[in-house]
C-alpha cells in the first residue's frame, strides 16, 4: 500500500460500477487512504476476460468471482444506480437511497449476452452456479452453434473445440475477416488457422436471421438456424450467442444529455473528466476514448482519474491519458493463443503463459487482497 494522504472530512469519492476499472480506482483509492464508496450491481467483482473458459470447464467459475465485500468492507454497497442528481452532487440508488459525493466515478462498462457477461443483481454463489450449469449444458450437447466471430466469438468457439474435441462446434459470423479490426491481418489469419486446425467448422459472410426464436444455453434438439444469404440450415442443439455488447448508460443519460456520444459513452477530455464537469470522471468501456475496449485500458483509465483526483486535491497540475496502443491477447482455448502487443504479434506460447493459465485471474484477486481458490 502507498503513503496514506491526509484529506478533508468533505471528501467522498463514489465509484459506479465495479468492473475492471472500478477495482483499479478502489484499490488506489484504498491505497491513498482516501474515502470512497463502491457500487455495484452485484455482490462480487466478475472476471468476464474468463468467463468463456468458466463456461466450458468445472470449477473454474470460482475463479472469476470475487466477493467485494471482503475486499472492500464498508466502502462496498451493493445496489443498482438509477441516476445521479447533479444539483444534489449524490448518486441515487433503486430505492431512491441517494449517497453524495464530493467527486465521482463512473465506470458502469458495457453489457451484452451470457456466458461473455453476466451483469445481474445476483449472490456470487448464484453466478458461480450459473455458469457450472452451462458447463452441464455444453458437455451434453453434440452440436453447439456459436454466433458472432469477434474475439470473444472466436475464443468461445475455440474454448468448447479445445476442451471437448468430439463435439461438433460451427461458428457464424456476418463478416469474412474473424476478430476485432484493430488486429493485424496476420493475427486475423492466425485465429481462423487455429480455428480450422481444432476442427471448428466456420460459416463466414452470413447473419443468423432467426437468432430472436432460438434458446440460448440450454441444449433443445434439432434447433434450425436460417442464415440470411444462403439456403442451407444449420441444426445445432445449443446455441451461444457472442455479439451484441452495449455500453451501460442507463444510470447517467438523463443527467448527462449532450455529454453522452451516440453509441452511450460518456465524452471525456483529457483528464477523463467529463465534459464540463471537474469532479465527475468516466472509465473503461462507458468513456467516449477512441480505443479498443479493453480490460486493460479499463483499469488504466482509473489509475489516471485518482491520480487526477489526487493531484487537484493537492492543486497540483492534472495527468493526460494518453490512448493505448492496441495490445490483444486471445485466448484460443487452453492450449492455444494469439494476439499482438504493441502492434507486435505475438503466438502461441506468450499467450499461453500470459493468460491460458489463469495469470490474469489471479492478479485480479491479488489487486483485491484475496487469495485465489484452487
Ligand atoms: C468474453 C469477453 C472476453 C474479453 N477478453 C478480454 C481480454 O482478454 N482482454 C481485455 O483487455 N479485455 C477483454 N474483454 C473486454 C473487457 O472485458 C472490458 O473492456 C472490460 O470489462 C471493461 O471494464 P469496465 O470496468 O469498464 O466495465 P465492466 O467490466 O463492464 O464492468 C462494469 C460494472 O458496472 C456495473 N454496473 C453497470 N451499471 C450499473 C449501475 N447502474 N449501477 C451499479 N453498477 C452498475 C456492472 O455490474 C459491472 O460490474 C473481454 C470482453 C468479453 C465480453
Amino acid at each position: 500500500m502507498g503513503s496514506k494522504l491526509s484529506v478533508d472530512k468533505s471528501v467522498q469519492v463514489v465509484i459506479v460500477g465495479g468492473g475492471f476499472a472500478g477495482i483499479a480506482a478502489a484499490y488506489k483509492l484504498k491505497s491513498n487512504g482516501i474515502p470512497f464508496i463502491l457500487v455495484d450491481i452485484k455482490d462480487s467483482f466478475h472476471h468476464n476476460v474468463a468467463a468463456l473458459r468458466a463456461s466450458v470447464e468445472s470449477g473454474f467459475a470460482g475463479k472469476t468471482f470475487i466477493s467485494y465485500k471482503d475486499s472492500y468492507q464498508d466502502s462496498f454497497i451493493q445496489g443498482r444506480v438509477k441516476g445521479i442528481n447533479l444539483q444534489k452532487q449524490t448518486v441515487v440508488l433503486e430505492h431512491s437511497e441517494e449517497i453524495h459525493f464530493s467527486h465521482l466515478i463512473i465506470a458502469t462498462g458495457s453489457d451484452g449476452p451470457f456466458p461473455g457477461k453476466y451483469n445481474q443483481a445476483a449472490t456470487r454463489d448464484t453466478a458461480i452456479q450459473i455458469y457450472e450449469d452451462l458447463v452441464k449444458e455444453v458437455q451434453k450437447a453434440k452440436h453447439v452453434v456459436v454466433v458472432g466471430g469477434g474475439s470473444a466469438g472466436v475464443e468461445m468457439a475455440a474454448e468448447v473445440k479445445t476442451e471437448y474435441p468430439e463435439k461438433e462446434v460451427t461458428l457464424i459470423h456476418s463478416k469474412v475477416p474473424l476478430a476485432d479490426v484493430e488486429l493485424q491481418p496476420c493475427v486475423r489469419r492466425t485465429i481462423k488457422e487455429i480455428l480450422l486446425k481444432k476442427g471448428v467448422k466456420l460459416v463466414l459472410g452470413q447473419r443468423v436471421s432467426n437468432l430472436n426464436e432460438m434458446t440460448l444455453n440450454v441444449v433443445k434438439e434439432n434447433m434450425e438456424l436460417h442464415l440470411d444469404k444462403d439456403p442451407e440450415v444449420i441444426t445445432a442443439d445449443l446455441i451461444l450467442c457472442c455479439t451484441g455488447i452495449k455500453i451501460n448508460s442507463s444510470c447517467y443519460i438523463e443527467a448527462f444529455g449532450d455529454k453522452v456520444a451516440s453509441n452511450g459513452a460518456l465524452k471525456v477530455n483529457d483528464h477523463l473528466q467529463v465534459e464540463g464537469y471537474n469532479n465527475i470522471y468516466a472509465v473503461g468501456d462507458c468513456a467516449d476514448v477512441k480505443e479498443p475496449k479493453m480490460a486493460y485500458h479499463a483499469s488504466m483509465h482509473a489509475k489516471i482519474a485518482v491520480t487526477n483526483i489526487i493531484n487537484s486535491l493537492m492543486e497540483k497540475p492534472l495527468k493526460t491519458y494518453k490512448t493505448g496502443s492496441v495490445s490483444m491477447l486471445l485466448s484460443m482455448g487452453r492450449n492455444d493463443g494469439v494476439g499482438q502487443v504493441n502492434g507486435i504479434y505475438v503466438g502461441r506460447f506468450f499467450v499461453t503463459i500470459a493468460k491460458s493459465k489463469d495469470v490474469f485471474v489471479s492478479n485480479s484477486w491479488k489487486e483485491m487482497g484475496q487469495k485465489m481458490p484452487k
